[in-house]
């Protein structure tokens, strides 16, 4: 088959790529070398807006996450034996207050039966090799585990391949930043004896380094702490025993770990590109971005990529769109990922401090700081990514004074649809009714639901975006119109968008 969109990598990110094209009635291949999933927990969490994202897609939308993971309520900061703070997820403003732990390899399979649910299937065993980027196209020669090799064609390519990116070697894309000169262990273990609720993650900041204790499900956890840096080519992957004594000199005491599931060692890379398109070709997830896992961000970061990514490529490649639609998305999230990476950055060397005044400060800080509802709440959004926004977005229309601006995010509500569910990218318009609001549902039928939702303000028309983020808000119908006609495709338009166009 000749899909629209060759998609390399079958991990959480391109699968969830693949999956929102799919539904938007895209043709896509998917491919990757790997001849099956990861096992591995390694992505601990999905965050609120990930959750929210997920609930427009597949027959169960986020529930089968949801059944299969469990619910974190809040973080607690440990300096010593001392609680400095705690900050709860049950504030976040989002349908999915907490924090979801689910471990990577069930957001895999969750993500595969979604794919499978759809008609597609992730072509494994088979990589992607070599790739010709031309003006309208890109060619792509697939190499399969049983010797066979295929040449693809194919309108775009989206690298969804990894840290290691054959696709962002291809494009010549610089990877940009840095190793961290620390060692960190991981380890996924059962335990008893931990002091918090089993809800409850814990972070303990240590004069020796930090440890992450964070709950996977009753009596599993997941363990991450830092170690002195060693020359050896990989970080060592620690024994039982080793993450037993550090939990016993930097953690809580009395706790016994047992039945280990997945003992690691890893460094931290902080790296992105640039630009995430060059012409025919994107990137996205680890392929653009990597970072510290302080935070927890990257596959959500990644997951949240491809949800951007997609609306605006089904467009495109439908015709109703124009092209430049698509550039948008690498000035969107990269300024995303500038965020994620900086914020990382901050976590890590927060928790890290080895001067002993220096962390004397840290402490006193985050207690005074952490103690305030509104920062406590600030660091509660910012974790879950309901924060997350494209103010300096290309795409933001105008903004009518009140409520949510262009860029920001429109919060879905319980029990009503989510914008961009369904089988069309379409844009969700918020207003009173009124004949001017139909001609604008009739005049751009194809780029807007036909049903109009209620007005997010009195007197305000709102047109929320595919992804659930606001593009614009005008008292006037015209203006709404503007916006629309300046997204579409000019070709074979109705003579009020062409008015619209030139207003
Ligand atoms: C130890 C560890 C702990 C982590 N903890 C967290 C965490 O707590 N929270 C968090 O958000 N993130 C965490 N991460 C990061 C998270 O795992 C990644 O961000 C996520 O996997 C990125 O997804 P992706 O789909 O972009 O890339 P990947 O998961 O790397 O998937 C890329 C896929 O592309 C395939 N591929 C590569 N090259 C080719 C090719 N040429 N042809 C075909 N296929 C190809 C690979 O086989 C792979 O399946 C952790 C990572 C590690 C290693």
């Amino acid at each position: 088959m000749t899909p629209s969109v060759l998609i390399v990598g079958g991990g959480p990110v391109g699968m969830t790529l693949a999956s929102e094209l799919t539904r938007y009635g895209v043709g896509v291949r998917i491919v990757d070398q790997a001849a099956q999933r990861t096992d591995k927990s390694k992505a601990m969490v999905l965050w609120s807006r990930t959750l929210e994202l997920l609930d427009r897609g597949g027959t169960q939308g986020a529930a089968s996450f949801v059944d299969a993971g469990f619910k974190v309520e809040g973080v607690t900061f440990v300096a010593g034996n001392e609680v400095v703070g705690r900050v709860a997820m049950d504030a976040i403003p989002s349908v999915h207050a907490y924090a979801l732990a689910i471990p990577q390899s069930e957001t895999e399979r969750l993500l595969e039966e979604r794919l499978v649910e759809q008609g597609l299937t992730v072509e494994r065993s088979t990589q992607a090799t070599s790739f010709t980027m031309g003006a309208d196209g890109v060619e792509a020669t697939l190499q399969r585990a049983d010797g066979t090799q295929e040449t693809v064609w194919a309108d775009w390519l989206v690298g969804c391949d990894g840290a290691h990116s054959a696709v962002r070697h291809a494009l010549d894309m610089p990877f940009a930043g840095e190793t961290l000169l620390s060692d960190w262990f991981l380890a996924d273990v059962h335990m008893t004896g931990y002091p918090r609720t089993d809800t409850d993650a814990s972070i303990h900041w240590h004069s020796d380094g930090v440890l992450l204790i964070f709950p996977i499900q009753a009596g599993r956890y997941r363990i991450i702490g830092d170690l002195p840096y060693t020359d050896a080519k990989t970080a060592p992957v620690p024994t039982l025993e080793q993450v037993q004594a550090l939990v016993d000199r930097r953690g809580p005491a009395g706790t016994t770990l047992f039945d280990p599931v997945w003992l690691s060692g890893f460094r931290i890379n902080g790296r992105k590109v640039a630009a995430y398109r060059q012409g025919r070709a994107f990137l996205a997830g680890d392929a653009a971005h990597v970072h510290s896992p302080a935070g927890g961000q990257g596959m959500n970061t990644g997951m949240q990529d491809a949800v951007n990514l997609a609306w605006k490529l089904a467009l495109v490649v439908h015709g109703r769109a124009e092209e430049a639609l698509l550039d948008s998305y690498s000035s969107e999230r990269s300024a995303v990922g500038d965020e994620v990476l900086k914020a990382a950055e901050r976590l890590t060397s927060v928790a890290t401090l080895k001067n002993p005044v220096a962390q004397g400060v840290r402490n006193a800080v985050g207690r005074l700081l952490l103690g305030l509802p509104s920062v406590s709440h600030g660091v509660a959004d910012t974790m879950s990514e309901v924060a997350i926004h494209y103010a300096n977005s290309p795409l933001n229309g105008p903004s009518a004074r009140e409520g949510v601006r262009p860029g920001e995010r429109v919060p879905p509500v319980a029990g009503q649809v989510p914008v961009g569910a369904g089988v069309a990218p379409q844009f969700a318009l918020f207003a009173e009714p009124s004949a001017a609001i139909d001609d604008i549902v009739t005049e751009f039928g194809d780029l807007v639901e036909a049903d109009v939702r209620p007005a997010l303000h009195a007197g305000t028309i709102s047109l929320v975006r595919p992804d659930g983020y606001l593009a614009c808000s005008a008292a006037k119908p015209e203006a709404i119109a503007a916006y629309l006609a300046r997204i579409a495709t000019h070709a074979d338009r109705a003579p009020v968008a062409k008015r619209a166009q030139h207003a």
